[in-house]
Parts: C-alpha cells; structure tokens; sequence
C-alpha cells in the first residue's frame, strides 16, 4: 500500500528549527521580533527539553508560543511504525513530510543504546550486497531531518539519558550529503544542542575521499570506512565508487585523518564467502593497513533474496579474525542484530511488513 500524505502548503513557509545551529535560531527570533535570548530558550526547548510542541515551552509567553506555533515547524517526521526484534533491536519507520520513507534502528547493548541513523532516503552509491543501494538515491535529508531521529527516539526512552552511542550507518551516504551531515553532527555535539560526546559518535563512510579529507578539517568525530576488500579488483566489484576513489587515495586519505589519543579509525569489512573471505585476503588487508591505528570489524554479510552471496562458514570467519589478530589487529566479529525485523546492516528499505 502506497503512503499518501497531505501537508499543509503554509508548511513550506514555515522555517524548520531543529535545522538550525544556535546563530541562526537567535537570528529567526530578532528576524520575528522577539530577543535573541528567545531564540536560545526555544533551542534549549526543542533540543535538550525534547518539546514535542510550543505548547510544552512553558516559561514563554503564551504569544510567542503562538509564534512559534505560526511560523515554526517542530516535528518534521512523524513515526509510521515500529518494529520490536527477538533480540531487542527496535526498528522505526519515519515518514518526511514528501511521503519518503527512512528507518533509524536502536540497539540494546550492556548498559546503554546505539542508535543508528540515516543521512538520505535510499542511496546512489549501488553497493552490491546492500539492500539500501539497490533502491537507489531518493533525496538527501536536511539537518533537522536528520537531528529528528534521534530526538524522536530518545523521546521515546523511558531512561533517555541511555542512549549515548549515535552512529550514522543508516540508510545513505553521509558524505554524499556533506552539509546537512556536518550540521546536524554540531547540533548533536554542542554543549547547548544535544551535547552527546563527539567520542560516541561514528560516522561510516563507503569511502568518498576528498570529504574524508574535509571531514578531518571540520569535526571530531569518529571515523568508520566501509572497505570490505583489501585489492582494487575485488573492491570494485563489490562497491562501483572504488572506481572513483581506489584503495591507494581511500588509504592515503585515511592515512592522514587526524585522529586524537588512543582513537581508531573502524574499518567495516563484510565477509562474503569465496568472494573476500580467502587466505590471500587476509594477507592483503594486513598489508593494506599496517602501521595504521586501524580497527576491524568483521561483519558477516546478511544475505540478501535476490542475491547469490552468501556469508562464509563459521570456521572460515574464525579463521580470518584469527590470522588479524595474529598480525596485532584488533579484530572483532559483528553479529547484525535485529535480523528477523530486517534491522541488520544493509536491510533498510523503508519497506515494513503489512504497510
Ligand atoms: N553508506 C555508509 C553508511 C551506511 S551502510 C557506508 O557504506 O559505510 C552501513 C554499513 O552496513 C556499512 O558498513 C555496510 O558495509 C554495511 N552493510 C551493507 N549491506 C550489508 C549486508 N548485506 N550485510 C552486512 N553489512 C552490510
Ligand atoms: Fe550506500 Fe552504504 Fe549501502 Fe553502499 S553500503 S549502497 S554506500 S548505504
């Protein structure tokens, strides 16, 4: 069944504040009349207070909440559904205000959340494996679209201040969507935003170089490469912006990304069996990251229906983060979590069952 949504026309004249950094939510104030300090107490309302309407900013004048009400959007997703996993992965479905559709996924750990995020409606960049890619790109997401997801969860939290990991390996390509992603990543770090700690936010990139570089300029926070084979021939088959960016430019970029004390930059590498998965792989991706403070997530493909690749078996897996570890990697092995809810990395859709 198709998503019809009707918006308000007046909408679109409507300024969307969660999109704005702290400046600019001063200057909509003045630009509205009021004093800037007003537009410091909305901030603080919308992004520490979660207000979920100018009805709830209850140390303003009835009149300016009304103005704000008038001239403001507040809430530019609506949740359309929510899926619990066996595993306790929590999957939620978010309509923009054009009818798209994209997922955010909160995983349980020990003693606190990891929400996941998207940065686009679909993506462009047509990874092989991935389920996301095969719908292609539908539009990117402003800031406030992206900072959205995360007030919308935490919202829902009955202990909010538990989730403290955020990492944008949702739906899309951040780096494809460079300024809405910088902007919305300084609204969630700043001390009068979200103030989550930059160390807790992770940012998972298919490898767009010259933005790997300007990323390392603008923000600190935590860098994780999707490289998923260690020669040009395999990683181009798997991934077409190998094409555009081979491995010696991604390394080289990587290379020189500033990272502070003890930090590491994750590189993601999906096993697939007979594909990436063989003893000269292994080899490969010792050499290619040698010498680099470099961490490896080994992560076993999740299948895909219209796809002949498979994850490889068990022993092979060990095997693999066996012989890194040997070679003094740190070398984990990620199980997807939420894979009956089709929550597990690269199953975003927007599609829900019964929708
Ligand atoms: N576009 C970014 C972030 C979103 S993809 C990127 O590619 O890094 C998030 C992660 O899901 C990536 O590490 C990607 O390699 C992984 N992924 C995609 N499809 C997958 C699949 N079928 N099985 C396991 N991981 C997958
Ligand atoms: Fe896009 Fe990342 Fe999926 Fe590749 S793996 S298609 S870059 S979302």
């Amino acid at each position: 069944m198709s998503i019809q949504v009707c918006y308000d026309i007046f909408d679109r004249m409507k300024t969307d504040l969660k999109g704005l950094n702290a400046r600019e939510t001063e200057e909509w104030a003045t630009s509205h009349g009021l004093e800037p300090y007003r537009g410091r107490q909305i901030r603080h309302w919308l992004l520490t207070r979660l207000a979920n309407s100018s009805d709830e900013m209850t140390n303003m004048p009835k009149a300016i909440r009304a103005l704000v009400r008038e001239n403001a959007i507040i809430n530019p997703l609506r949740v359309v559904k929510t899926l619990v996993s066996e595993d306790g992965t929590r999957k939620y479905l978010f309509i923009l205000q054009d009818g798209h559709l994209i997922e955010s996924v909160l995983i349980p750990e020990r003693d606190h959340f990891t929400l996941c995020i998207s940065s686009q409606a679909g993506c462009a960049m047509g990874c092989s494996f991935c389920l996301t890619g095969k719908q292609g790109l539908k539009r990117d997401l402003s800031a406030s679209e992206i900072m959205e997801q995360v007030i919308v969860v935490k919202r829902s939290l009955e202990e909010p201040e538990r989730m403290r990991n955020i990492v944008l390996m949702g739906m899309g390509e951040p780096l494809a969507n460079y300024d809405a992603v910088m902007k919305a990543l300084g609204s969630l770090i700043a001390d009068d935003g979200m103030n989550f700690s930059h160390r807790k936010i992770t940012l998972s990139t298919c490898g767009l170089v010259p933005e790997i570089k300007r990323m390392g300029r603008d923000i600190t926070v935590n860098l994780a490469v999707s490289l998923n084979a260690a020669d040009d021939e395999t990683r181009s088959f798997l991934m077409p912006i190998n094409r555009k960016y081979p491995l010696n430019s991604l390394i080289e970029a990587c290379r020189g990304f500033p990272l502070p004390n003890r930090r590491m930059i994750t590189f993601e590498y999906i096993l697939i069996n007979k594909v990436n998965d063989r003893n000269q792989d292994i080899l490969k991706l010792s050499r290619l990251l040698s010498d680099m403070r470099a961490k490896i997530n080994l992560i076993p493909l999740n299948p895909s229906p219209d796809s002949d690749m498979s994850p490889p078996p068990m022993n092979r897996i060990l095997h693999f983060q066996d012989v890194l570890v040997k070679h003094h990697f740190t070398a984990i092995i990620r199980k997807s979590k939420g894979q009956d809810i089709l929550a597990a990395c690269g199953q975003l859709t927007g599609a829900f069952p019964d929708l």
